[in-house]
């Protein structure tokens, strides 16, 4: 048999890689695990981490104006941007350390080096060592893409330089209507900068349910982020004081900062995979089975890199059953449906299963169950503020096939129908269900009639 350096050598360690490496080490194989920069990853070094961090960061504006109402007198409030960026830093730090320590706990060897596949069963580092291995996984991640191109696009950011920006920006144009779009949008103008958010479509968020489309849109225009529809920057220039911003539309914006939040690309580039013969998609993604095995069978790949469903949880998922199945002589293949989702916009929203749009499509007709009111909070904060919830029920088998929350929590809610809708719920057993009262949830477990009827 042939002897190997290694039973597994990672290409990244972030939460896919790194959960990959860890259980692979635990059933006794050799592995190694490399990374070029920050052990973490995108979520923990500049990605879901520090993006919530941000977001509470961002709603004491709200704690603080709401207080009020409830009998409190907070006086002058004022935030320092630069507290925020080193408490932050310390935190991820921390993280970083954690799963640093972590790897070497479970026996991972950890190089500090990019790392490239020089054949199917070699990798070969910066400064010049190379060695075989048995197994590769590519867990590589993905990369903000920068566009469209327009002149000054060099002046522009992504979102791996937005959080430390050495001074928070009074003014900022958010470019792109996606996750990332609009959590920024809604943190900085939280934060006291005005924000600006041009998007190509009408509405931010495409592919989300039309409903919550809406009703965020407007949660963010109610927050004061200007929004330019369809109007996406023609150039960017400096100016003395800052840039200067050129819209389709003819618009003039004068900002201090340019946040182009336009998507993520997998990060594949110069990695060896033409030289191994990994098959990819055009736009660099690794094209893997549902073992997440490339179609050359010692490599692999996992989370971003792949780009079938680009979130942290799902990564981690996918490099432990690569782990379980490789090393672990289980057979485990990752279910991607039914994956809950948050958008940590404010107001918030959690979603899982089918929009309405999908939900028809599949099953004909359905039963449209939608909730909007004033949460508790906002009585005493007379803060004019809706917390909007729908449940989808296909009308023939009783199923919930989808539910959209917008407002506070919503992400923890979604977290728990998750569970819901993957036993297969009917609405008859959100009806069976107590409410829990007084609570926001209670909601999805009393309403009794369908607003709509959709076929
Ligand atoms: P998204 O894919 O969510 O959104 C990309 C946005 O860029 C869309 O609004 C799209 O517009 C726009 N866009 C694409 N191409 C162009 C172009 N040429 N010109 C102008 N606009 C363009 O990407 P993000 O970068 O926001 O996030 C990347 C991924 O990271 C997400 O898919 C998500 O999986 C993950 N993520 C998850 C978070 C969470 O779970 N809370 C938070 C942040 C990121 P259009 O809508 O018109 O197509």
């Amino acid at each position: 048999m042939t002897q190997y350096d290694y039973d597994l050598v990672v290409i990244g360690a972030g939460s896919g890689g790194v959960r990959a490496a860890r259980i692979a080490a635990g059933y006794g194989a050799k592995v190694a695990i490399c990374e070029e920069f920050r052990i973490g990853g995108t979520c923990v070094i500049r990605g879901c981490v520090p993006k919530k961090l941000y977001v509470m960061a961002s709603r004491f504006r709200d704690d603080f104006e709401d207080a009020a109402g409830f009998g409190w007198r907070v006086g002058e409030v004022e935030f320092d941007w630069k507290t925020l960026v080193s408490a932050k830093e310390g935190e991820i730090s921390r993280l970083s350390g954690l799963y640093a320590q972590n790897l070497e706990k479970a026996g991972v060897e950890v190089i500090r080096a990019r790392g490239v596949i020089a054949s199917p069963n070699e990798v070969s580092f910066a400064g010049g060592k190379r060695v075989s291995t048995r197994y590769i996984l590519v867990a590589t991640g993905g990369a903000p893409v920068l566009r469209p191109e327009i002149p000054g696009l060099e002046l522009a950011i992504s979102s791996n330089e937005i959080f430390d920006l050495p001074e928070l920006p009074r003014s900022l144009l958010v470019v792109g209507g996606g996750y990332i779009a609009v959590e920024f949008a809604s943190v900085f103008a939280r934060l006291g900068s005005k924000a600006h958010l041009s998007l190509r479509a009408d509405l931010p968020l495409r592919g989300f349910d039309e409903d919550l489309r809406r009703r965020l849109d407007e949660g963010l225009v109610a927050a004061g982020i200007e929004i330019h529809r369809g109007a996406l920057p023609v150039s960017l220039e400096k100016t003395a004081s800052g840039l200067s911003a050129t819209l389709q539309d003819g618009a003039r914006l004068d900002v201090d900062a340019a946040l182009l939040a336009t998507g993520r690309a997998p990060l594949t580039q110069g990695l060896g995979l033409e030289t191994a013969g990994v098959a990819t998609k055009e736009n660099g993604a690794i094209i893997v089975d549902a073992y997440s095995r490339s179609n050359i069978p010692s490599i692999y790949a996992v989370g971003d890199v792949t780009d079938r469903l680009n979130l942290t949880p799902v990564a981690i998922r996918e490099g432990h059953a690569f782990a379980d199945t490789v090393f672990g002589g289980k057979d485990v293949v990752v279910d991607h449906a039914l994956t809950p989702t948050a958008v940590f916009t404010t107001p918030e929203i959690g979603t899982v299963g089918l929009t309405e749009a999908e939900a028809k499509a599949k099953y004909g007709r359905l039963n449209v169950f939608e909730a909007s009111f004033r949460p508790m909070r906002a009585t005493l904060s007379k803060r004019a503020e809706k917390v909007f919830m729908k449940i989808l029920v296909d009308a023939a088998s009783d199923l919930v096939v989808g539910v959209h929350i917008l407002g506070p929590e919503a992400g923890e809610m979604a977290q728990l129908l998750a569970i819901s809708l993957r036993l297969r719920a009917r609405k008859a057993d959100f009806d069976a269900t107590m409410a829990l009262h007084p609570t926001l949830a209670e909601e999805l477990v009393t309403m009794r009639s369908p607003s709509r009827i959709v076929e």
